[in-house]
């Protein structure tokens, strides 16, 4: 097994060094494919142009995780670095016009299908990139692209930074809160103060009965980066279309689709409203029984306001469907959640996982792992699964050695925050939240390590459309969802029963309402992130824009005198594809219609079919082409639009 150096490295010094190695490598190698005379042949282009990227993505790659994960700073400071001086570097690269001339002079007519498609994607990114325009627009767009990662970063930053809060005076306002939440706010100098960062926020919109709070707090919360990024978010639209306009797109929406699945701006637009037309009637009944639920409270009130939505729902999943997710917990404990984990994907995949005990990794509390098919070991990871100071704060899994066949098997890291079990009073019992989570993350990580016998870099799970990549993690949250998966693994810390099915129904039930309204809210996001990129910068004033587009999609109002723009985040790293989410649940949820059939949904026949056509090619293949031939039909709208319109009868 090749150790991932980098990412187990102990000191900054170490990072660099490292680093530096690989992207030295990734140099030496670019002068030898240059040097080389003659036939380009896959031996002196593709095979050292791959190596390239080996080394560099494993400096990006890790890199980017030390950012993430290490305990000191000045490690992770280096990991930043590494990440920036490794991405630098590829960008370079695909600017190169002299790499590029080499390529278009290797014939690969008859090779293999897999290395046919590597090839034609690297023509692709070349002339995506703009490898063929004349010097000074590469000069130009090189510039540009400098500029829109130096302008992203100040558009996340200014987020980041913008720490709000509300005092309050009468700790009844906290009314409705748990319990430990009002003890962790505790008056100072005569008041409470409430921060808009998550854990401190989110809980006040769903549980603070008193309104005026949450109004106050939701105004802080939607003007977090106002008005710093009004500027900040007009230079990054005016700098992406620039750089779309050179390259010879129409917009920047228009460039960013191409390469996806859903292939074009036009095309991204109608699957906007498509869900916008599917979700129309679920929404509407949802909004009434909300707005009823608010009329209960306040018999005069004529529509929901922006700072109602979460707190009613939360009400009505009480009230109607009888559900709090405190009542599951006991059947969530931490370490029977990750075995229950293994147990399942072991089935389905016919794979099992075995400790690796005292394998170096970046902190002591990190398991790593071994997955073998029978006797064959197909590659390692790294559970990263609790938090600790300076750790990254959500859920994600992190490649670090991409797995290629007869060259090296995959490793990947699994990073989240989940209750830790040494340091927590009494046994670690997670929010079936987590759970969902826990199985969603673990889908990425089953990806990573299914497609490692890749051939080429190219052609690696790391380069598969960008709307397709969430379709695999969202369809095994499916087996922490259904009865059956649940009832397989979810055991009563003490008692050791599995789950009541009266108790799942009821969560499933409760979970379901308001679905429509949440599916309308993120369309609303998928069409500013479209809208904004698919005009002249100059049309746009993003205010106007966006308030219009809520009223067109979402039946909550905009709250004026408020700038939600500001603080969303995806502008930058999503730009015009917010959708892709939405995208991969429609294909997810299609994906999963073959075990709904059966007569158990953990069935190994089914799951190793799914094993061998979508994730084991890894992007050897369009996604497209990989969906049909596992479905044997063209994808369906239908097991999306079930799923949407489940419980909405109630
Ligand atoms: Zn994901």
């Amino acid at each position: 097994m090749t150790s991932p150096a980098l990412a187990l490295a102990k000191s900054a010094a170490g990072v660099d060094r490292l680093s530096n190695a690989g992207i030295g490598r990734g140099k030496q190698l670019l002068k030898k494919i240059l040097s080389s005379r003659g036939r380009r042949t896959v031996e002196n282009t593709l095979v050292p142009y791959n190596e390239i990227l080996e080394a560099v993505y494993e400096v990006a790659q890790q890199g980017e995780l030390l950012f993430n994960v290490h305990p000191e700073t000045g490690v992770r400071d280096a990991g930043n670095r590494a990440y920036q001086n490794a991405m630098s570097f590829l960008t370079e690269l695909t600017l190169n016009r002299p790499l590029y001339e080499a390529f278009t002079r290797l014939d690969v007519k008859t090779k293999d299908a897999e290395t046919r498609h590597a090839v034609f994607k690297i023509l692709r990114d070349f002339k995506r990139a703009g490898v063929d325009k004349d010097d000074s627009t590469r000069a130009r767009i090189k510039k540009l692209n400098e500029e829109i990662t130096a302008v992203g970063s100040e558009f996340d930053r200014n987020i980041n930074d913008d720490v709000r809060s509300i005092e309050i005076e009468d700790a009844q306002a906290l009314d409705g809160l748990p319990g430990d939440y009002i003890a962790s706010h505790p008056k100072k100098d005569g008041t409470i103060r409430i921060t808009t960062n998550y854990p401190d926020a989110l809980p006040v919109f769903q549980y603070a009965k008193n309104e005026e709070v949450r109004r106050r707090l939701q105004w802080e919360f939607l003007n977090r980066g106002y008005p710093k990024n009004m500027e900040v978010l007009d230079r990054l639209l005016v700098k992406r279309n620039e750089l779309a306009r050179l390259l010879g797109y129409k917009n920047y929406a228009a460039y960013v689709t191409e390469d996806k699945m859903i292939g074009s701006e036009t095309a991204a637009g109608e699957f906007v409203e498509k869900i916008s037309k599917a979700s129309g009637p679920r929404t509407k009944r949802d909004y009434q029984v909300l707005l009823e639920q608010k009329r209960k409270q306040s018999p005069f009130a004529e529509r929901l306001e922006p700072w109602d939505p979460s707190f009613y729902i939360e009400r009505v999943r009480a009230e109607k469907y009888q559900f709090s997710s405190q009542e599951a917990r006991p059947y969530f404990q931490f370490e029977r959640v990750r075995d229950g984990i293994f147990g399942i994907t072991g089935r389905l995949f016919g794979v099992h996982y075995r400790r690796v005990r005292g394998a170096p990794a970046w902190h002591e509390s990190v398991e790593v792992y071994d997955a073998y098919d029978d006797g064959t070991r197909l590659g390692r990871f790294y559970l990263d699964l609790h938090p600790r100071p300076g750790k990254f704060n959500h859920a994600a899994a992190f490649p670090l050695v991409v797995g290629l066949r007869g060259v090296q098997l995959p490793q990947a890291a699994l990073v989240c925050n989940f209750l830790d079990p040494k340091t927590t009073k009494g046994p670690a019992l997670m929010e079936h939240n987590d759970v969902v989570t826990f199985f969603h993350e673990f889908g990425h990580l089953l990806h990573d390590i299914f497609s490692g016998g890749a051939r080429w870099m190219k052609t690696s799970m790391g380069d598969i459309e960008w709307d397709f990549v969430e379709a695999p993690s969202q369809m095994l949250e499916e087996w922490a969802r259904r009865p059956e998966g649940l009832q397989s693994f979810a055991t009563h810390h003490e008692t050791g029963k599995p789950i009541p099915r009266e108790m799942v129904d009821r969560m499933e039930r409760a979970q379901a309402f308001a679905r429509g309204l949440l599916v309308r809210r993120q369309i609303f996001f998928a069409a500013l992130s479209l809208n904004y990129y698919n005009r002249d910068p100059k049309e746009i004033d993003t205010t106007a824009l966006a308030k219009k587009l809520n009223s067109e999609y979402y039946p909550v109002p905009w709250y004026d005198g408020t700038h939600f723009q500001c603080n969303f985040g995806h502008l930058n790293g999503y730009s015009a594809v917010y959708y892709t989410y939405m995208w991969s649940l429609v294909i997810a949820k299609d994906l999963f219609t073959p075990f709904q059939k059966k007569k158990s949904i953990i069935n190994p026949t089914q799951a190793r079919k799914y094993r061998r056509t979508i994730l084991e090619p890894g992007s050897a293949r369009p996604a497209a082409k990989m969906v049909r031939e596992y479905l044997g039909r063209p994808p369906k709208f239908d097991a999306f639009r079930s799923w949407l319109n489940e419980g909405g009868a109630r």
